[in-house]
């Protein structure tokens, strides 16, 4: 996983060390002594918690489960982050994770810290009446470091708005007479959750795309134009072109961001290609992604992969092996997968110069670099693909005032917080030699620091 954090993270303290505009008050011995407190908070949890869930399973035996959930940072407001379930979990995935929720939130100044859950199981091999059951016994493990105002789960791989409306009602019952509605969050709507939250992950990526190559690219051309950065030349290259845009995976974050590039129709983008587990489809006029999506929704979830079921829903494309994608020739590419696709095997037949990070880390660190070398611009996962979290912070507003946001309110309001991000960052991104990542990273460390500053803690 491209988590290796600790380097961008003190590259970031490194330069807002070096930049003498930043804390101007911390000099000499005071100033060194603070960037190293800086290190050691931002580099260690402040709490992990584990426990082992003692399940009955179904079939009379009984099994202890490994779970746990990293704190990692709470200087910004309650710990916030998912709770995954998967076999491959491990302590040191989730505390990564938790760190880039921390920075996530700074980042976009959502009042929340960082924090991860994990339980170490294969969801797939349990009855729905078990996983009920280890949700439960998860709230029951941490329910003293969890609530509203403490820790806010959400889910994560393996988990859904299912798991979610469970752990609150377990929550309830353990906590009466406390506000429950905003001790999770990705809940179903009945049970207090948002409208748009499924889909504002994959809006937001597509939004981050098109703000920053259509809209903030244009107004600010001739801005571009005198600019010798190779990211603001790459940028320069697309100025006023369609578009093709190839998508990893299609699921929950890949669908959504394909069909916002599909209906963003005034632009001529084309989403040319899409992958999933099994398959890539091509079709070099643009694939017809409403009928793609239909076709999953009656598919558990899983692409065409036979020219037969593409001529029985009229879908014209060509039926390509799932890797291929990434190597396209294509100007986009929008990763909404898994972590680590692209990497030092593959990354020199990279031929897009526009990537966006959906998924968390999908560019491995060596991968990242040459590409930053190569001039391509990569929106990073702690940019782009922060709408869940934005809207999951609407939801935990919505439960706390028990008023109810409409659909389109609940996008006007996460468009608005990312392009006030993007506002603030990108013309920094396009003056300086760092990439985008690093200047994301500069600018939420920088927050965090200058908060933990001023509340004195620094020392
Ligand atoms: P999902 O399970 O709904 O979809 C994943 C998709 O990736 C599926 O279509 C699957 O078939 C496909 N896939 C799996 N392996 C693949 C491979 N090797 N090549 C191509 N496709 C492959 O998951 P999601 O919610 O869409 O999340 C996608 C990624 O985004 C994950 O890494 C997740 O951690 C990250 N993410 C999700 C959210 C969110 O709100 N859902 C928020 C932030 C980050």
């Amino acid at each position: 996983m491209n988590m290796e954090m600790k380097g961008i993270i003190n590259e970031s303290l490194q330069a807002l060390n070096d930049d003498e505009s930043y804390l101007p008050d911390m000099q000499g011995d005071d100033r060194e002594k603070a960037f190293k407190s800086l290190e050691s908070i931002l580099s260690t949890p402040n709490n992990i918690s584990k426990s082992f869930l003692r399940v009955p399973l179904e079939n009379g035996r009984v099994v202890r489960i490994p779970a746990f959930r990293v704190q990692h940072n709470n200087t910004l407001g309650p710990y916030k982050g998912g709770i995954r379930f998967h076999e491959s979990v491990n302590e040191d995935e989730v505390s990564k994770l938790a760190e880039l929720m921390t920075l996530k939130n700074s980042l976009h100044e959502v009042p929340f810290g960082g924090g991860k859950g994990g339980v170490i199981i294969d969801p797939r091999e349990y009855t729905v009446k078990e996983l009920n059951l280890i949700c439960k016994k998860y709230v029951q493990y941490f329910s003293d470091i969890i609530g509203p105002d403490k820790d806010i789960p959400a889910p994560d791989m393996g988990t859904g708005e299912r798991e979610m409306d469970w752990m609150m009602a377990e929550f309830k019952s353990i906590h009466p007479g406390h506000a429950y509605r905003g001790s999770f969050t990705g809940k179903s709507i009945l049970n207090g959750g948002s409208l748009g939250r499924r889909e504002a992950t994959g809006k937001g990526v597509y939004f981050s795309f098109r703000y920053m190559m259509h809209d903030f690219l244009k107004e600010n051309k001739k801005w571009f134009r005198e600019n010798e950065n190779r990211f603001a030349q790459t940028a320069l290259d697309h100025l006023d072109k369609p578009f093709d845009i190839a998508v990893q995976g299609f699921g929950n974050v890949g669908s959504v961001a394909a069909l916002e590039a599909f209906q963003c129709d005034h632009l001529q983008n084309r989403v040319v290609a899409v992958s999933d587990r099994n398959v890539c489809l091509y079709n070099s006029d643009g694939l017809d992604i409403p009928a793609l999506i239909k076709y999953t929704e009656d598919h558990d979830g899983a692409l065409p992969t036979e020219e037969g079921q593409l001529d029985d829903q009229g879908i014209k494309a060509i039926i390509k092996d799932r890797d291929e994608l990434l190597t396209l020739e294509v100007d986009t590419l929008i990763l909404a997968a898994l972590e680590d696709q692209i990497h030092e095997d593959n990354v020199e037949e990279i031929k897009a110069n526009i990537i966006v990070e959906g998924a968390n880390g999908p560019i491995t660190e060596q991968a990242d670099e040459y590409l930053a070398d190569r001039g391509v611009v990569i929106i990073p996962d702690i940019l782009a693909n922060a709408g869940g979290v934005i809207v999951s912070y609407f939801e935990w507003m919505q439960g706390r005032e028990t008023q109810f946001y409409e659909e389109e309110e609940i996008y006007k309001l996460l468009f608005k917080k990312m392009q006030h991000t993007m506002d603030t960052i990108l013309p920094q991104f396009f003056g300086d030699p760092f990439p985008l990542r690093q200047n994301c990273y500069i600018h939420a460390v920088g927050k965090l620091s200058e908060v933990l500053y001023r509340q004195g803690k620094l020392y």
